[in-house]
């Protein structure tokens, strides 16, 4: 039975991965192959959104490829939190009324927007550009460790927030951070870790669970 599901598993990768052939302009493939070059995008998705854009106006395919030519020339990094930015300085590092004391350590751009969403946090932030991974190749020495440990050093920052992911490739990092932010005496905290809201608690794993009875918190009323 195992066999049988694996063997339809890679069947069906196979098909997946499969190379779209007979195709009768040499343009239209070179484009599909532009866009299945793309993360999570196979060379049938590819295809689809090829041919949708070649049913729209040339105006708005000009506007769809000049916005993402002007994103990879106009675009910025941070030189304060490394966040992408249209100005040297991004917008949430310039604005005067956040918290600039609170600096969040986030692995990538998506886990700022992800913070933002929230709309519960309103210091800055610091962009590391990926997590300590050992097996991937990446070290503290790739990541933006020391300009975070010189902006600690400058004495402005009374708050480190670590909110990495909470894989062992994050604790590493958080704990190699951690190490590095001792000396400066300063709050050092990360994401409560527990039952997620909207789970049960007999399908919550024992780890998680253990971690939400030891980090309890004081019952508050729910904003209903
Ligand atoms: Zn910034």
């Amino acid at each position: 039975m195992l066999k049988f599901k694996l063997r339809k598993f890679v069947l069906r990768l196979i098909i997946k991965n499969m190379s779209i052939t007979g195709f009768s302009s040499r343009l239209l493939e070179e484009a599909v192959n532009e866009f299945s070059s793309l993360p999570g995008i196979g060379k049938k998705t590819a295809l689809r959104l090829v041919m949708h854009l070649l049913r729209k106006d040339t105006s708005e395919v000009e506007r769809f490829g000049e916005s993402i030519i002007r994103l990879k020339k106009e675009i910025h990094y941070c030189i304060i939190c490394h966040n992408v930015s249209d100005k040297e300085v991004c917008e949430i590092c310039s604005d005067k009324s956040r918290d600039h004391q609170a600096v969040c350590v986030v692995e990538n751009i998506r886990d700022v927007i992800a913070v933002e969403n929230t709309s519960q946090y309103r210091g800055i932030y610091h962009v590391l550009g990926g997590i300590i991974s050992p097996m991937d190749g990446i070290g503290p020495s790739d990541l933006k460790i020391a300009s975070l440990e010189k902006k600690v050093s400058e004495g402005t920052v009374n708050e480190v927030i670590l909110a990495l992911s909470t894989t062992m490739e994050g604790d590493t990092t958080n704990f190699y951070i951690y190490r590095k932010l001792i000396p400066f005496e300063i709050k050092i905290t990360t994401l409560s870790r527990g039952v997620a809201i909207g789970d049960e608690l007999e399908y919550t794993d024992e780890i998680t669970l253990g971690r939400s009875i030891l980090n309890r918190t004081l019952f508050d009323t729910p904003d209903i």
